[in-house]
């Protein structure tokens, strides 16, 4: 599990009050098969209303649709998101230069 902290650090002046950066992107991280979280952002959409968008890197995307959904409800339950974001991305980056058969 590796976090972008640097990029964690620019966007928390915006983040709700009583919310940790850290603590929601180590969240995500321990669901297996993700790697890596970056491009994190929380923020206030509107009174009592938190929104969350988010790049998870992933072993496996064909883990994703489970992975999303059990995601969605981990960040509404623990941290009462209700409107969230996540993009998924192939370990290793959009576009590997070599693929492996
Ligand atoms: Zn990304």
């Amino acid at each position: 599990m590796r976090l972008v902290l640097d990029a964690l650090h620019v966007l928390m002046d915006g983040v709700p009050a009583g919310l940790r950066m850290e603590e929601i992107g180590s969240a995500i991280g321990t669901f297996a098969g993700v790697r890596a979280v970056h491009d994190l952002h929380v923020w206030n959409i509107s009174s009592g209303q938190v929104a969350l968008s988010a790049h998870v890197e992933l072993d496996n995307l064909d883990n994703w649709a489970g992975l999303l959904e059990s995601a969605r409800q981990m960040l509404q339950t623990r941290f009462g998101i209700a409107h969230v974001t996540l993009q998924p991305e192939p370990a290793g980056g959009i576009n590997p230069v070599t693929a492996r058969g």
